[in-house]
């Protein structure tokens, strides 16, 4: 398979994908050697891990070099690689402590003769399906706490940027009992579906047209599926706020990453008595804004991964336009030494049947809508398909949150955007198309990769057939 480098548009990378047999074949062998790792006490385990964590660290120059060239921008890669060893380090903290609560011991039930204990049992093999905007943190975001939990796991990145897998891979070889119950495997969709059919859990980060396919085949296959999908967040932005801080909050939450993220703010819903102010700001600050071209290592934003997602969002700027929008800035998606880059995209006049205020960008485009309301912006707000996550600016943190109770999705940033990228304890769930399934931030993050299995404690002398007699009833059964 060819990879294309998102700064030049040349081929300069060739994966070979992993077929079904050699996805059965690692299947295979993690599941022989999951079991030891499941019987290891969680402090052994996190003892390992961290020494993973620490090899990341050794390996970090090649990796961060390599994810470089699979995203076209150095700063967030260098962010990416170096959270890594953060999160192992952050669930090796906290682990220890979610099993022990969740696993409580002789515990009265109702029954007065009745105890339980309960013992987690992790699924034995994991599955990660990865998409290619945040290349290392979504393969392992999920992977890190169910190799926490005893799991063995098989990750799939996206074929769009598997240049990182290979220096990652020479982190896990350094710690062998994690190469025993860890494997990446490189390949596109049928790579994807074969680990489907393998796994007993699968973790799905991607858009929602793949995410449906691996929903039916992980209910084929009786398997849970995990669902992370796409967002179109709304920001509303109330008459109280600050216009000039909210339009450099909004600015902030919309394009970092080349507005290449899930959480990424895609419509502003303003309060018309700031309106003119909050447009005027968002446009001379968003004018400031750079590309990392040609110096890579300058500005805020970096050519799109995938040059095709930049034609989508020519086509909705073109469509929003011809129904009668106004680009303020922006709106020209250029090819700058082979990469495809569009700088941040103002677009005033904006209305709901626009593809740019229904359908997800994923891009630096900021659609604004005036409201005369709060009622009304929430209702268009509310008015999507998806429910990933969302944000409120309010001169107060009360008002902006009576406001953010009232909004359709999991996660809602109060006096700021797009903070699920900032907070990982906080346990959200993805509300309507944006997801299914347990949060993966917080406890549950850990706590979905086990099985409950009970142990019911009979203390007293159990109970006879006889007890159930019909006659013993008599009177109680209705006749
Ligand atoms: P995508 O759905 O095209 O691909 C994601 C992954 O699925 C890739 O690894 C791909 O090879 C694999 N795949 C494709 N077909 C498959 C199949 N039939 N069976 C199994 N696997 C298959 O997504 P993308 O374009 O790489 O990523 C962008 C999307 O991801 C956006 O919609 C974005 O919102 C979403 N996303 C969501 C979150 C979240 O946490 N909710 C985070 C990041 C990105």
């Amino acid at each position: 398979m060819k990879v294309r480098n998102p700064r030049t548009g040349e081929i300069d990378h060739i994966l070979e994908p992993v077929d079904r047999a050699g996805v059965a074949a690692a299947a295979k062998r993690l599941r022989k050697n999951q079991p030891r790792w499941a019987a290891m006490s969680i402090s052994e385990r996190s003892t390992i891990m961290l020494r993973w964590a620490d090899a990341i660290e050794k390996h970090a120059r090649a990796i961060v070099e390599q994810l470089t060239v699979d995203t076209g921008r150095a700063g967030i890669s260098a962010i990416e690689v170096g959270s890594l060893p953060d999160t192992i380090r952050r669930w090796a903290a906290q682990a220890p402590d979610i099993i022990a609560r969740h696993s409580p011991s002789n515990v009265a039930s109702a029954n007065p003769t009745v105890e339980y204990s309960t013992q987690l049992v992790p699924f034995p093999l994991f599955g990660a399906i990865a998409p290619w905007n945040f290349p290392i943190i979504l393969s392992t975001i999920d992977a890190i706490p169910a190799l926490f939990a005893g799991c063995a796991a098989l990750i799939k990145p996206s074929e769009i940027t598997p240049r990182f897998v290979d220096p990652l891979r020479a982190s896990i070889a350094e710690v062998p009992e994690l190469a025993d119950v860890l494997e990446i495997v490189l390949g596109d969709a049928a790579t994807g579906e074969a680990l489907v059919a393998h796994v007993d859990y699968v973790c799905f980060t991607g858009s929602v047209a793949t995410g449906r396919k691996v929903a039916v085949a992980a209910a084929e296959a009786f398997i849970p599926a995990n669902l992370e999908l796409g967002g179109k967040d709304p920001m509303i932005i109330l008459a109280s706020a600050d216009p000039v801080e909210a339009a450099k909050t909004a600015l902030r939450a919309s394009i970092l990453a080349t507005g290449q993220a899930c959480q990424s703010i895609e419509r502003l819903y303003v309060a018309r008595e700031i309106y003119d102010r909050f447009l005027e700001t968002l446009v001379t600050e968003a004018e400031k804004v750079r590309l990392n071209y040609p110096d890579m290592n300058q500005g805020e934003i970096g050519p799109f991964i995938f040059a095709p997602q930049g034609r989508k969002i020519g086509e909705q700027i073109a469509e929003a336009k011809a129904k009668g929008a106004r680009v303020l800035t922006g709106g020209t998606v250029e090819t700058l030494g082979g990469g495809t880059y569009l700088r941040p995209t103002v677009i005033a006049n904006a209305t709901p049947d626009m593809a740019v205020i229904r359908d997800e960008s994923f891009g630096p485009v900021l659609p604004v809508i005036a409201f005369d309301n709060v009622e009304d912006a929430i209702a268009q707000a509310n008015d999507s398909i998806y429910g990933l996550s969302a944000a409120v600016l309010a001169g107060t943190a009360e008002e902006a949150k009576a406001v953010g109770e009232r909004l359709e999705a999991g996660a809602i940033s109060i006096n700021d955007g797009s903070m699920t990228a900032m907070v990982w304890d906080a346990e959200n769930s993805s509300f309507k198309m944006s997801g299914m399934g347990p949060s993966r931030m917080g406890e549950s993050g850990l706590t979905r990769f086990f099985r409950q299995q009970a142990f019911i404690e009979q203390t007293a002398a159990p109970a006879r057939i006889q007890d159930f007699a019909e006659e013993n009833f008599a009177g109680s059964n209705g006749q």
